[in-house]
């Protein structure tokens, strides 16, 4: 009917209808810690305003499929005790030019009203792909869409304390105008959990569930590596349907196993499983950056290694960069050592090397390069390189204004800083094998490790027991069931 056109299709929950708190989510503390922020100010929006303080309008929730990011948005608005609305990007997709938009704007007039609230629009990407790459063209409806977002995301005044959580599982492909100041302008990682927040999510799902002592949640815990808390979820619903089938009352441990299988081999989850040799030479990997990292004088330290596959990687190594204007020769070189020594530490520990991470390559091979013909930083000294540019105007190549002969001098000055640091790699990663398989064996167990723990180990003392925390008090919230949403 004509009067339902442009009508949000958002589904409202009121306050006091939402059940999910932060004790609902297990795994990712981070995320929490980041959102509790928004938790505070939309219960106390008057402090932040009596300081000036510019509030987040939008934060971006940045993870795989069944991460949570859903349930944290909830969880958001549970805390908060404010109304949450939620809609799908692929909602305000519709065929007819003029729809998505309308729905936007009706679904910020109703939200205004009851500010302070949450927006959750889940798969933002759907409606906020960057503009104009598309060929065909005929993107005149999303386009129109994504803009009439922008145009309610800037149009809050203070006093309005609408926040509006965004989900995607790639942010790379998001509109730039989306992510500027004042729109989406933080991000918040929701990743797949660790062997530790996977336990804690199979607590709070078994919180319910019948489970017999045959059942060690911390062992299911290390065997479904690569699972998220919605496989983990559905892990035990499997375990209790196979229990009920048989007409039992409690659910044990060869359910809970024969419910991991099940779930294992369902179609799309085949690959979910990184194979344990897999795992191992990624944990060589990681290790190898992050303790040559370590060790070498002018390198960022890592701040965490992981084995949980995030996007398109197996694993990473995240640094905390040092403030610096000027990087000096020795600190390239350091920076070009712990881009090759992943694979440094892979030949140290297995005698062979694997071709993932063709990138930490190019990182290396770039910045060499770089230092050879623009910084003067090589044996061929000042080589003066600078590509003259001044009468080029952009079609073709840009001229080089250097001889055959000085290409091959950079190639091979190019080539032998590479060469020196993969072998100060494989030397340093050689002398201190013992901490290598070490570091290993504990990110193959914890599957993450700290900066802290990496020199702990690294100073010969021992990792303190994987720890998992008791969940809540036991009148806590109840377990998270579906919500029936009130009308639009
Ligand atoms: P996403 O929105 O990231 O795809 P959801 O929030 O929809 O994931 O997760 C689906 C269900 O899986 C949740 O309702 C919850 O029951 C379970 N789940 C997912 N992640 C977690 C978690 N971190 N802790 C507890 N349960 C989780
Ligand atoms: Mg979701
Ligand atoms: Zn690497």
């Amino acid at each position: 009917a004509a009067s339902q056109f442009g009508k949000s299709k958002a589904a409202v929950i009121a306050e006091g209808q939402i059940k999910q708190t932060f004790a609902d989510v297990a795994g990712c503390d981070e995320a929490k810690q980041d959102l509790q922020e928004v938790v505070e100010f939309l219960r106390h929006p008057e402090r932040y305003h009596q300081l000036g303080a510019r509030i987040p309008h939008g934060v971006l929730l940045v993870g795989p499929p069944g991460s949570g990011k859903t349930l944290l948005a909830k969880a958001v608005a549970g805390e908060a005790k404010v109304p949450y609305y939620s809609i799908s990007g692929s909602d305000f997709v519709e065929m007819f030019v003029g729809v998505g938009a309308a729905r936007v704007r009706d679904l910020f007039e109703q939200a205004r009203k009851s500010a302070p609230c949450i927006v959750f629009i889940d798969e933002i990407d759907a409606v906020g792909r960057k503009r104009g790459v598309s060929l065909q063209g005929g993107n005149d409806e999303r386009e129109q869409t994504l803009n009439q977002l922008l145009v309610e995301m800037d149009g809050f005044g203070s006093g309005q304390e609408v926040i509006i959580l965004a989900a995607t599982n790639r942010p790379d492909v998001l509109d730039a105008a989306l992510l500027r100041p004042g729109r989406f302008d933080r991000q918040v990682v929701v990743d797949a959990p660790d062997v530790r927040g996977r336990e804690m999510v199979l607590r709070i799902h078994a919180r319910k569930k019948p489970l017999d002592a045959s059942v060690d949640l911390a062992l299911v815990a290390r065997r479904t590596a690569g699972m998220v808390g919605a496989d983990l979820e559905n892990l035990l619903n499997e375990a209790a349907l196979l229990a009920a089938r048989e007409g039992r009352t409690r659910i044990t441990g060869r359910d809970v196993d024969e419910a991991r299988d099940r779930v294992l081999m369902g179609p799309e989850r085949r690959s979910l499983v990184v194979r344990e040799a897999d795992r191992k030479v990624t944990a060589y990997h990681e290790v190898g950056h992050a303790l040559a990292a370590q060790l070498l004088p002018h390198a960022d330290k890592a701040h965490k290694l992981t084995i949980v596959p995030r996007g398109r990687s197996l694993g990473s190594a995240l640094y905390t960069p040092e403030d610096r204007m000027h990087h000096t020769r020795a600190a390239l070189l350091d920076l070009i050592c712990v881009a090759l020594a992943g694979h440094a530490a892979e030949d140290v520990a297995t005698g062979q090397i694997t071709t993932g991470a063709a990138n930490d390559f190019q990182k290396a091979t770039s910045i060499a390069r770089r230092m050879v013909t623009e910084w003067g930083m090589s044996g061929a000294g000042q080589l003066a390189l600078a590509q003259d540019s001044s009468n080029y105007l952009g079609f073709g190549p840009q001229p080089t204004n250097y001889s055959d002969h000085t290409a091959q001098t950079i190639d091979t000055e190019t080539a032998l800083i590479l060469n020196s640091q993969y072998d100060r790699a494989h030397a340093l990663l050689t002398e201190h094998a013992h901490v290598l398989h070490r570091l290993t064996d504990e990110l193959m167990i914890r599957e993450s490790l700290s900066g802290d723990d990496v020199r702990t180990v690294l100073a010969g003392g021992l990792l303190p027991d994987l720890e998992v925390p008791p969940l809540g008090s036991s009148d806590g919230p109840a377990p998270s069931g579906e919500l029936t949403p009130g009308p639009a």
